[in-house]
């Protein structure tokens, strides 16, 4: 008997083909919703049905919610999967499909509004004893003067974020009290006009700071673990380029200690599913920004240096079952690089879709390439430019290093253009080679 019956993959690209090849390891029956533009994927074709929810664009398709429902409904599904991006951290899309009588495969509506409010998610860390950045404490209100004396407090530079913000929008960093009160009004007018909800809070901006995060899996029925913790400070624009696991250079009691301390904040909230704590950390502090409540892009870099598969435990913590990995059950080896690529032009990351007239992953020894690309794949210009991972695992970081070099080198898609020029320069980078770059290191290389 299988853990699940027939899952429905609401996500497309490589994402949903990860998740079918979980499916079908633990001999899951699994369904395929698509876009009219999206008939090509692979999982499409590997999937033992599929739906066609809607047009190309995601908001009639992908982010269509009685289209997906009625789908699940057609074709007698168990669960629905919702992979990342999408209707991925969207609560009322788990309260529907948990009330049409489908397991969502995530935590629940209510866990998943808590943690998208990044005020309440805040508080809740705090209680738990995760610690966070020094701030305002809760929402900022229309007292002025507490305003500034809050901002006084914190010492500038400041940010002012959205408590419903993301995707990095809806924050300013404020550098002198002159400019605070404006850039509060501001940031609220932006917030209701693209959250919905002009609250807002301040924090401490830290000015070099790396992104450490954490991954978690809770079943929900009070047991909870780590799998250790991520870099991913190399960004564009708030968007990970290039991740690693475990993050360098990190002393291995902090480490310790805030990986502990998240997986108690994940049995006080009665966290259910794979999870993400983010982390800021400067200083040898590490200071908690958001938790991300579903399995994220860089997920394989985990698997790389643990040997657990998150995606094949998202299925089986959905199906009911209680965790069967104690944390003293799992070992750490070696370290993994993943390298996003997407298709953009490696110089003005413009989009670049179109027909893959080839496509040749590399190989060898602890390569993994998670992609949906084959020759003859026509990219379309609707969705994130996301084409595939690749992803490299070595007995030290040098080892895993060596090789991202050499795959980025086999690689070869034709057709379109990609940043594996980019990543091929990045690799070679002197001072990410040693480790332990922070956030801005890549845009002040860029604009080099
Ligand atoms: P989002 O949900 O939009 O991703 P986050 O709270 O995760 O927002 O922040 C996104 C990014 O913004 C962080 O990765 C970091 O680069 C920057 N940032 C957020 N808060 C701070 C802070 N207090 N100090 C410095 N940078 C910050």
């Amino acid at each position: 008997m299988p853990i699940l019956d027939k899952v429905l993959i609401a996500n497309r690209g490589e994402i949903a083909l990860r998740i079918l090849r979980a499916c079908k390891e633990l001999d899951i029956r699994t369904i395929a919703v698509h876009s009219k533009a999206d008939r090509e994927l692979m999982h499409v074709r590997l999937a033992d049905e599929s739906v066609c929810i809607g047009p190309a664009p995601s908001k009639d398709s992908y982010l269509n919610v009685p289209a997906i429902i009625s789908a699940a409904e057609v074709t007698n599904a168990t669960a629905i999967h919702p992979g990342y991006g999408f209707l991925a951290e969207n609560a009322d899309f788990a309260e529907q499909v948990e009330k049409s009588g489908y397991i969502f495969i995530g935590p629940t509506a209510d866990t998943i509004r808590l943690m998208g409010d990044k005020v309440s998610a805040i508080e809740s860390m705090k209680r738990a004893g995760v610690p966070t950045v020094p701030g305002s404490d809760g929402p900022l209100t229309d007292d002025s003067e507490r305003t500034l004396e809050v901002a006084r407090r914190i010492g500038y530079p400041v940010i002012v974020k959205a408590a419903a913000g993301g995707g990095g929008k809806g924050m300013r960093v404020v550098h002198n009290e002159a400019a605070l009160l404006s850039s509060v009004q501001i940031t609220q007018t932006e917030a209701g006009a693209a959250f919905g909800s002009e609250v807002v809070y301040l924090e401490k901006y830290l000015q070099k700071p790396r992104h450490v995060e954490i991954q978690v899996l809770a079943d929900g029925q009070g047991n909870a673990i780590h799998l250790g913790d991520r870099d991913c400070s190399l960004q564009r624009r708030h968007q990970k380029v290039l991740e690693e696991a475990p993050a360098p250079g990190i002393p291995e009691d902090l480490r310790a200690q805030v990986a502990e301390a998240c997986v108690n904040a994940c049995i006080e909230i009665g966290y259910r599913g794979a999870g993400t704590f983010e982390f800021l950390y400067e200083d040898g502090g590490f200071y908690f920004i958001e938790m991300n409540t579903r399995v994220q892009v860089e997920h394989p870099v985990t698997e790389m240096i643990t040997g657990i598969d998150i995606v094949k435990e998202q299925l089986r913590i959905a199906s009911g079952l209680p965790l069967s990995i104690k944390q003293e059950d799992i070992r750490f080896t070696g370290h993994a690089f993943e390298c996003r690529i997407n298709a953009e032009d490696p110089k003005t990351f413009l989009p670049s879709p179109g027909k893959v007239t080839t496509f040749h992953p590399p190989g060898g020894p602890g390569i993994r390439v998670d992609s949906h690309l084959y020759d003859g794949y026509t990219v379309p210009p609707f969705y994130d430019s996301l084409i595939g991972k690749i992803i490299s695992y070595g007995e030290s970081r040098q080892v895993a290093l060596a090789r991202m070099r050499q795959a980025l080198d086999e690689l070869v898609v034709e057709g379109i253009r990609t940043n594996a020029p980019l990543h091929r320069d990045l690799v070679r980078d002197r001072a990410f080679a040693a480790g332990g770059v922070s956030i801005h290191y890549l845009e002040s290389k860029l604009e080099e």
